[in-house]
């Protein structure tokens, strides 16, 4: 019997979306080739330094290096990776290296600390879900070799004030890594400050394969300096190139070319609909949980929070809907492109008719 992978239509947690057409045929027909041999795969070693090229437009970034990762979390951790190898080389210290992350951050980060054995220290947020500055400052010191900013918290959408979290790493001499995994391709069309042209920024992870559009696997790792990437090579005695920067040896040419064909279909008037449209669908989202009365974290990026009962997120998650909570237990919604008006109004439809029913209990019986 032949499988059929599940609909979008109740989909409201996942941060990746449907590949745009174009990403799905390049996907396709690059399903068989593999850009971590670039001796024997040329053409999809060119296309890869055609996505780093347009990476570096989203991000602002001239003359970028890096590479298309499987994703956020191996970007983080090869960032980290690069800290780390930085600071062994050049630290006034022989201890631990550490790296100073806001709570919000990501847990991908986790693993990153814990495959390379340094010490990850999490700083508070603020009310607003930013990271909290004085406690930043009065975390690093001569260990720091890395500063986490998150331009697009996983689960408010938050941007941490990068260019000032830039001035704190640079005073203890660490580098400075943006995890733009999620917000990297809505943030060009806002006006906060999150790249490379707004800040030193050292690193950044930024995925096509979650508001980019493009298949899975596509991450992006992007550094400011090639000679960061040096601190990743490792020689490759059996391979035509002489050395490899990327944490995973075979790896698929697919979410490489389906990267390409989405960001040079859309970048950058595609994506500024997309972010138009999903904006306005989680305005509209919050404005609706609101006018019911719900705490509803504002979207400052598509992506909805809100305080909604327990058993109310059970009865939408068992009627079907695919939705996910914050750590403190909020309602999460996710206005990826696959997101429409018409899906998050049933969705309040669904709502409503739950609420009414509780409110009823005779109905229920
Ligand atoms: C999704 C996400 C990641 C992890 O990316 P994967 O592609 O799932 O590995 C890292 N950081 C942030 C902020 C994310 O939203």
């Amino acid at each position: 019997m032949q499988r059929e992978p599940q609909a979008f239509d109740r989909v409201l947690s996942s941060m990746c979306t449907t590949p745009h057409p174009v990403a799905r045929e390049a996907a396709e027909r690059f399903l068989a080739t593999n850009p971590g041999d670039p001796g024997t795969y040329p053409t999809i070693s060119a296309l890869e330094d055609e996505a780093i090229e347009l990476l570096g437009e989203v991000a602002g970034l001239d003359d970028p290096a890096g590479y298309v990762a499987s994703g956020g979390t191996e970007a983080n951790i090869q960032a980290v990776r690069i800290a780390r190898e930085r600071a062994r080389s050049t630290a006034a210290t022989a201890e631990t290296p550490t790296v100073v992350m806001p709570q919000s951050g990501h847990f991908s980060f986790q693993k990153a600390a814990n495959v390379l054995g340094v010490d990850l220290e999490l700083v508070p947020t603020d009310d607003e879900h930013r990271v909290d500055l004085e406690a930043v400052r009065a975390c690093v010191d001569e260990t720091t070799a890395m500063v986490v900013g998150v331009a697009g918290t996983t689960e408010y959408g938050r941007v941490d004030p990068i260019p000032e979290l830039a001035e704190i790493a640079q005073s203890v001499d660490a580098l400075l890594h943006v995890d733009a995994a999620w917000g990297g391709f809505v943030l060009p069309f806002t006006d906060h400050a999150w790249h490379f042209d707004h800040a030193p920024v050292d690193t950044m992870a930024i995925d096509p394969h979650k508001m980019g559009q493009a298949a899975v696997p596509a991450g992006g790792l992007l550094v400011r300096d090639e000679t960061l990437l040096d601190e990743l090579a490792v020689d490759t005695p059996y391979l035509e190139s002489t050395s490899q920067a990327t944490l995973t040896g075979t790896r698929s040419g697919a979410g490489v070319a389906s990267a390409v064909a989405a960001m040079e279909e859309l970048w950058p008037d595609g994506y500024r609909d997309q972010y138009v449209r999903s904006q306005n669908n989680a305005e509209w989202l919050a404005a609706e949980l609101a006018t019911r009365g719900y705490d509803v974290v504002d979207p400052e990026l598509p992506l909805v929070a809100a305080n909604v009962p327990e058993a109310t997120f059970e009865a939408l998650r068992d009627a079907g809907w695919r939705i996910s909570s914050t750590g403190s237990g909020e309602l999460r919604v996710v206005c990826m492109p696959h997101v429409t008006r018409t899906q998050l109004e049933s969705f309040v439809a669904a709502l409503d008719a739950l609420e009414s029913e509780s409110e009823t209990p005779t109905a229920t019986t």
